[in-house]
């Protein structure tokens, strides 16, 4: 490793550069690294292969197109998806005499990669690697006995909802069919087709007693009974407790219960376990849950238990308390009685803490004269059963906690630390989270995510430790670590900046060389500026294609006490990137990349602290 003058390890003395392949000259033999012999490919036309030759003295066809073949024997093909019934790729590698293939270096690595496959002093090599696409189920005869597709009947069976809500019922049946809904009450109604999809959307109330579907052609019929709905009634709501989401952290203050604003949707509420809520439909897999009078949302079912409430609970905000931690935290206290849901939306200078199904009646809030983090705190009952709580901040968010601490709803804001900018890393608490496994992508000769990202990681660590960091590494072996884990390490260590370390991928269809390079992502706004220091970094010491910054809902930059990052340094699946990337030059480069990064940020803020 080579040294600066300042005693920091750079390597190499230059950022960016183009990169490189080695010569690779070992035993020829086809590997394909994706897609897998039988993989579903859910492509519309084009899609990609990856794999290797051991040996870039060879030429590589597949299904009769010249595919490119790099000096260490990697490939990455954009193809057509094979035609016919039974899809496959036919490889078919040629080895080139010695005066045809790349000059100098040859040897050097041979065999480095090799291991099975065809045997080496073969002139050629093939490989046949069957593929199929998404299953389309086989059209119902339109002839002969009646067919009916009885698996797809909607609605499922347990569906509960308000009796004016649109339920849809459907079957697939031949599309030469005719499908009649006969309700409880004696009348009938008939579903309209399209191909073999056959549905009509009712009321939820006209499905409350058994209704018969019935399906005919040519005087055949079939008669299926259509599962009944429960219908809300108004009169004798029903609750559910939350149990929390995550279960490595279960009974931890990390636990949360994720609620999305539709079935499947997106993570959007973090809601503390023991919340009761009253449910007001029931879908499949999923519960709705009234947040308040104007706001309901989804919860997966599995995440709640049925509570013995039977009438609404009135949660009233009382007169609160502003208190200085004995770190670099305060907290704001409002008496609720029992947990609410909520939500906290920030902005750079305020936090604005809503709580759902709460009246406040708060006169007084009391401050120490002296808090060092919060300026003022307001609130507004913007609606009967809606309050917004306003938290004023002297400095620049930092994170944030909520917590409930037996009756009471504490918001506990953080704030920067003291930043020496001369030494902006001395003295700070970084975690570092090599990405995967579970998981993870693997490059055309086999570099898998998960180890190449261990080594930027532990290049990583001597960098920020020479700076006077203190590291918090979240895995230090090629053993799987949990998801849910890495984000609760970083928070139980306090540590200043959450920083994870992945390769990027693309999914089937996407043509690979038309977009790749550094990107970074983080959820939460205070963590923007952040992403946006270290991309900069990257991007300089990387030398790859800029891809920007991404607001995206990833697990672990969803925390919000550190200020988090996810970095997507260079795409594993590009034969140059993954062939850099297994140097410790270019692992140092991606290393080097965050570590300016996260200097400039620190830098930062320093100023905004000084002109306080
Ligand atoms: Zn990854």
């Amino acid at each position: 490793m080579r040294l600066a003058s300042d005693g920091r390890a750079i390597w190499p003395a230059a950022p960016g550069g183009p990169l490189a392949f080695p010569s690779v000259d070992g035993p020829l033999s086809v590997r394909v690294v994706y897609p897998q012999p039988g993989q579903v490919i859910g492509a519309r036309d084009s899609t990609f292969i990856l794999g290797s030759l051991g040996t870039g003295r060879a030429s590589l066809t597949i299904n009769g197109a010249s595919v490119s073949v790099n000096p260490n024997g990697s490939f990455l093909a954009w193809l057509p998806f094979p035609p016919g019934p039974k899809p496959a790729y036919e490889l078919v590698a040629t080895r080139l005499p010695v005066d045809a293939g790349q000059s100098g270096g040859a040897g050097a690595q041979a065999g480095a990669q090799s291991g099975g496959g065809t045997a080496g002093t073969a002139a050629t090599a093939r490989m046949t690697l069957t593929v199929s696409r998404p299953a389309v189920p086989a059209p119902l005869p339109e002839s002969g006995p009646l067919v009916v597709d009885r698996s797809t009947l909607v609605p499922a069976a347990g569906s509960r909802l308000r009796g004016d809500e649109p339920v849809q019922v459907g079957v697939r049946a031949p599309s030469n069919a005719k499908v009649t809904l006969r309700l409880a009450d004696g009348s009938t109604r008939a579903l309209s087709a399209r191909g073999e999809a056959f549905r009509v959307d009712l009321p939820a109330r006209l499905l409350a007693r058994t209704a018969r579907m019935v399906v005919s052609r040519n005087g055949e019929s079939a008669t299926i009974s259509v599962p009944t709905v429960e219908v809300v009634d108004p009169d004798a709501p029903k609750f559910v407790v939350l149990k929390g989401s995550n279960a490595e952290v279960k009974g931890d203050t990390d636990a949360v219960t994720i609620v999305r604003p539709t079935p499947g949707g997106t993570y959007k509420w973090f809601l503390f376990p023991g919340t009761v809520l009253e449910t007001t439909a029931t879908r499949g897999a999923w519960t709705r849950v009234r947040l308040d009078d104007a706001l309901e949302a989804w919860v997966e079912t599995k995440d709640t238990e049925p509570s013995a409430r039977t009438a609404p609970v009135r949660r009233v905000a009382v007169n609160g308390r502003v208190t200085p931690g004995a770190a670099r935290w305060s907290d704001v206290r409002i008496p609720v009685g029992e947990r609410p849901a909520f939500a906290v939306q920030e902005s750079a200078r305020a936090l604005r803490l809503t709580l759902h199904g709460v009246i406040s009646n708060i006169d007084i809030i009391n401050f120490a004269t002296n808090d060092p983090v919060i300026r003022d705190v307001t609130w507004a009952q913007v609606a009967s059963d809606r309050v917004e709580i306003n938290v004023h901040l002297r400095t620049d968010l930092y994170g944030y906690l909520a917590l409930w601490d037996a009756g009471t709803f504490v918001l506990r804001v953080r704030r920067a630390p003291e930043v020496d900018p001369a030494r902006p890393l001395a003295g700070r608490v970084i975690a570092v989270d090599a990405g995967h496994p579970p998981i993870g992508s693997t490059g055309p000769t086999g570099l898998y995510e998960g180890d190449a990202v261990l080594a930027v990681a532990e290049a990583l660590r001597p960098m920020l430790e020479r700076e006077g960091a203190t590291v918090v590494m979240t895995r230090t072996a090629p053993g799987p670590v949990a998801l849910g884990a890495r984000p609760v390490a970083a928070r139980r260590a306090d540590a200043d900046a959450f920083v994870s370390i992945h390769l990027n991928a693309h999914p089937d269809g996407v043509n690979p060389y038309r977009t790749n390079g550094s990107g970074t992502y983080y959820f939460h706004a205070h963590s923007a500026d952040l992403a946006r220091d270290v991309q900069r970094g990257l991007v300089k010491w990387m030398g790859l294609r800029d891809l920007g910054v991404n607001y995206d809902n990833l697990a672990v930059v969803r925390q919000t006490w550190v200020p988090a990052i996810l970095c997507e340094g260079a795409f594993v699946i590009l034969p140059d990137q993954e062939a850099a990337l297994r140097t410790p030059e270019f692992q140092s480069r991606y290393a080097i990349g965050i570590l300016e990064g996260l200097e400039d940020w620190f830098r930062s803020l320093a100023p905004v602290r000084a002109g306080r």
